[in-house]
């Protein structure tokens, strides 16, 4: 007996689909009847917030069935513009918003024949490390729905962790593609900056946002990155006009690769079975013939300062055009003033409000120097570490995703904790670099992610790490 079609690696569903052995149609009604599943009663998920059966079966019947993803279905987080279904961001300031187009990566994953089911929860404007902070209310974690799925993507992990979707896209400014996989025990993928065009993604913070994509397993992670890929400066001046690079690999051997183990990224406050966890499987990727050593990115203690104002900083900049004028809700005072101000306050949450409040003020005239000037700097010394550990000859770094496993809804009320989580993803955002996380194991049941870093543009190196370390964990990498 084979498993059932959605289960299946998307490889295979979109083969299935080209040679005739199942239709679009059936595999979106199958999306669907999982969602209902698993959306249903006092656990329901709450990953998806936006879905149209009905659309997305005639988006179904009409789809090519010549594509990679042919008839694949995808949840795609609802801070990507679609033209079918909100975009919301998770926010009341544009809760029931359609676009007017569909981002370039939407775009091309229709042409590859992949069927959109679902917008996905997720915190407010990609703010936050839970999917708690959503105008929508929390996301819940398929693994144990008392606790959260990560975030800011939580509701793409979480459909593709509840196999309502084999692939999923989300959305990464420091880390909210690679924690929530890593929470939820699916591979999750955050490419080069500039790889993949931003065009549609709702800007968060412009020079550290990214697509990324959630797979099931490496390959429908690898499948999904090709199609979505590649050159579009037409529409997103950061666009890398560089073709989509090939990831798809059988080759499991890692003779002569080098992967270095960044000490600052194994203090020793780590929880013992996450370094236990990241031990087995630097053993696996040494078996699979790979060389490990130790190396420093000695600036990384200052990664999540300089984030937390870097990213605030733009944030506020880029959220001043939700102000009741062109977009979503408007809420009306007395004269224009008074609305701005009415519109802002009812339409954004706390956490976006802080963002605002705290990105305005390290912009402001006499404490930019001291503030956004010096977070530009270190972000600069970051990314020196990250060069000086490629010239010494080291391919891939490798690390735990995140320093916990996914925490219980409303156990982290301070702020500054919630930021923590970020501590070992925010790096790459800041230096541009690929990163992904997949799963090495559990820890008292809960999925552990591993990280795997690469230098700019090598998104093949970091697959091919990635490709042998699946092999070789097998089925431990979800014991
Ligand atoms: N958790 C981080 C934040 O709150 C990262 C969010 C993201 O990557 N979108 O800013």
């Amino acid at each position: 007996m084979t498993a059932p079609w959605l289960e299946q690696r998307a490889a295979d569903i979109a083969s299935a689909v080209r040679d005739g052995r199942v239709t679009s149609v059936a595999l979106t009604d199958a999306s669907f009847a999982r969602a209902t599943a698993v959306e249903a009663g006092k656990d329901g998920l709450n990953c998806i917030i936006s879905a149209d059966r009905n659309a997305s079966l005639r988006e179904a019947a009409a789809a090519p069935l010549g594509g990679a993803l042919a008839g694949v279905p995808v949840v795609i987080k609802d801070n990507i513009a679609t033209t079918f279904l909100t975009t919301s961001c998770g926010s009341n300031v544009l809760a029931g918003y359609v676009s007017p187009y569909n981002a370039t990566v939407v775009e091309r994953l229709r042409a590859a024949g992949a069927v959109l089911v679902g917008k996905s929860n997720m915190d407010e404007f990609a703010m936050g490390s839970s999917t708690e902070h959503s105008a929508f209310g929390p996301a819940r974690n398929p693994v144990d729905p008392s606790r959260v799925p990560g975030g800011s993507s939580g509701g793409s992990a979480a459909a593709v962790a509840a196999g309502i979707a084999p692939i999923a896209l989300g959305s990464e400014t420091g880390g909210s593609v690679r924690q929530p996989a890593s929470f939820c025990g699916i591979v999750g993928v955050k490419p080069t900056y500039g790889r993949v065009s931003r065009y549609g993604l709702v800007a968060f913070a412009s020079s550290l946002d990214n697509v990324g994509v959630f797979g099931r397993t490496v390959d429908d992670a690898a499948l999904t990155l090709e199609v979505i890929a590649g050159d579009d400066t037409a529409h997103d001046s950061t666009s890398a006009p560089r073709p989509a690079p090939v990831l798809r690999t059988t080759d499991t051997d890692l003779a002569g690769v080098v992967i270095g183990t960044p000490v600052e990224y194994f203090p020793p406050s780590l929880a013992p079975e996450i370094r236990a966890l990241c031990e087995r499987a630097l053993d696996a990727l040494r078996a699979r013939g790979a060389t490990v050593r130790d190396v420093s990115l000695p600036h990384t203690d200052y990664a999540i300062p300089a984030y937390y104002i870097i990213a605030p900083a733009e944030c506020s900049a880029n959220l001043a055009r939700f102000d009741g004028v062109r977009y979503g809700l408007r809420v009306d005072g007395d004269g224009v003033r008074a609305m701005y101000e009415a519109t802002r306050s009812r339409g954004f949450g706390a956490e976006v409000t802080r963002r605002v409040l705290l990105g305005t003020y390290v912009l402001s005239a006499g404490y930019y120097d001291a503030y956004y000037r010096k977070a530009m700097q270190v972000r600069e010394l970051i990314r020196r570490d990250f060069d000086a550990v490629w010239a010494s000859g080291v391919h891939a770094l490798f690390t735990p995703t995140a320093p916990t496993t996914a925490f219980p809804i409303g156990a982290i009320s301070d702020p500054y904790e919630m930021y923590l989580s970020d501590i070992f993803t925010v790096t790459a955002n800041l230096a541009e670099l690929p990163a992904m996380s997949m799963p090495i194991g559990r820890a008292a049941s809960l999925p552990v992610g591993g990280q795997i870093l690469a230098a700019k543009f090598d998104e093949a190196t970091m697959f091919r790490v990635a490709y042998a370390l699946e092999h070789a964990l097998g089925t431990a990498a979800h014991a």
